[in-house]
């Protein structure tokens, strides 16, 4: 298949879960939702995973071999680099305690076995929706500048604004997250893809080209290049 570029940018899910009937179960329906997946049957894996990959959003398993999915989960909250990733604890425990004790811990949404799938993936979507929402074909605004994912559409100043497929992905990255600091390898992975064969030069050249695309009828270079680091879409100084 050569949707790989498509792929690139769809949302990346990490189910941690150690039951092989729920964890088929899910990835299936993960898998429907257009979104990618990478699957941990234990905690360990799950937090190496996490380092690796970045993932959009985490659903956890709570009762886990060797380290269990509350303590994953207050690992991940308490570090810098992952405590932004919202996670969806699944648990077999309905005790109000422990919902209290989970919720505690930083999981963003809980969700008790024997659960609906439906209503679980419609919480997954709801979260992406806002960690992610260009992914999930919302439209984007950001200062003069307007993404409209699901069109394929850029405008800015109500211009349109004609952009090639990586500058696409790019603004569409940068925008879901205005002011943060991205460097070229997460930007590497986001839009091509983390197996690509590219140079991190190659996003710069790229987002030289996205600026001169969004400079086109004028306007400030929303673009700001952090020093040493990567860029940032930034119109505030
Ligand atoms: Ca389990």
């Amino acid at each position: 298949m050569s949707s790989g570029k498509k792929e690139a940018i769809a949302p990346l899910v990490l189910l941690v879960e150690d039951e092989l009937a729920q964890r088929e179960l899910l990835s299936y329906n993960i898998k429907s939702e257009g979104y990618r997946l990478e699957v941990a049957e234990d905690g360990d894996e799950a937090l190496l995973l996490v380092a690796e990959e970045q993932p959009d959003l985490i659903i956890l398993d709570w009762m886990l071999p060797n380290v269990s999915g509350i303590e994953v989960c207050r690992r991940l909250k308490v570090k810098d680099t992952t405590k932004h990733i919202p996670i969806i604890m699944l648990t077999a425990r309905s005790e109000e305690a422990d919902r209290v004790r989970g919720l505690e811990t930083g999981a963003d949404d809980y969700v008790v076995k024997p659960y609906s799938v439906s209503e679980l993936m419609a919480r997954v979507r709801n979260i992406l929706r806002r960690v992610r929402p260009g992914s999930v074909g919302e439209i984007l605004l950001y200062g003069d500048i307007c993404l409209d994912a699901e069109r394929h559409r850029v405008t800015r100043e109500g211009k349109k604004l004609k952009l090639g497929p990586i500058e696409f992905r790019l603004l569409m990255t940068l925008i879901e997250k205005p002011g943060r600091v991205w460097d070229r390898e997460q930007l590497l992975s986001r839009v091509w893809g983390r197996d690509a064969d590219v140079d991190t030069r190659t996003v710069d050249v790229h987002v030289g080209r996205l600026r001169k695309a969004l400079g086109k009828n004028g306007g400030k270079n929303p673009i700001r290049t952090v020093r040493g680091t990567g860029y940032s879409l930034d119109l505030e100084d």
